[in-house]
């Protein structure tokens, strides 16, 4: 299943809209400083946190590790900065703290994608987007991945539990200041599907601004019975 976003105004509304299968099946917070790495013990490994850390929260709380990958063109300019991958994080973390999960960036990566025979930009089907999951997923994080321009309607595109390979595509214009699209497409990596059309409350709506930003308990539910049942080897803590 495919999910892609539209951004139907530069203010505070942007759609949302299923394709394909239109079953659209496709579901957190943080605390402490912002710019000093935590180090974290996972099995016997350790990992660098670019941000804030969940760890070490409530126990009930589920933690969730992400890669986040930033596409740089071939003069080494990136679509997006770090400042701004803290940003979104806080508002993801700050949308998903209803339903007790949050997120942590445990990998920040700049690539220039010409290394790997992949497009800066321009995206028009899954199969491109796929081509972009495989070459930088990760067996133990959510993958996130921020491209350059689209030119196209939607710019953002993520697979659903049980729709390999996964990650939550983005474009380099939503980078900033759209954090609710970020919430929203990590939604749709935790199983859930949009909830209504028009303009909501609900970050899962077809349509979403910055004041999308309400999950009610079954959508709770379904994104924590996910996170434990599909993405057990993704959570911390
Ligand atoms: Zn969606």
């Amino acid at each position: 299943m495919v999910k892609r976003i539209f951004r139907i105004s530069a203010a505070n509304v942007f759609k949302i809209i299923s394709f394909a299968l239109l079953l659209a099946s496709t579901a957190a917070l943080t605390a402490c400083d912002e710019t000093q790495a935590v180090r974290l013990n996972q099995g016997g490994t350790s990992a660098a946190v670019f941000g804030s850390s969940c760890q070490d929260n409530s126990s009930d709380e589920i933690c969730i590790g992400l890669k986040y990958v930033v596409y740089q063109d071939s003069e080494g300019n990136s679509v997006t900065d770090e400042a701004a991958a803290r940003e979104n994080l806080e508002g993801i973390n700050r949308v998903w703290k209803q339903c007790g999960i949050a997120f942590q960036i445990e990998k920040y990566e700049v690539v220039d994608p010409s290394h790997e025979g992949l497009s800066f930009g321009g995206m028009r089907s899954q199969s491109q987007t796929d081509r972009i999951r495989k070459q930088y997923e990760d067996d133990s994080r959510f993958l996130i991945v921020t491209t350059g321009a689209w030119h196209a309607q939607k710019n953002a595109w993520t697979t659903p539990p049980g729709d390999a390979p996964y990650g939550a595509v983005m474009e380099g214009g939503i980078s900033s200041g759209y954090s609710e699209i970020y919430a929203h497409e990590l939604g749709h990596y935790l199983n859930l599907d949009h909830v209504t059309q028009g303009v909501s409350s609900n970050v899962m709506s077809t349509v979403i601004g910055h004041r999308s930003t309400e999950l009610d308990h079954s959508q709770c539910r379904e994104a924590r019975a996910t996170a434990k049942l599909f993405w057990a080897h993704m959570l911390r803590g």
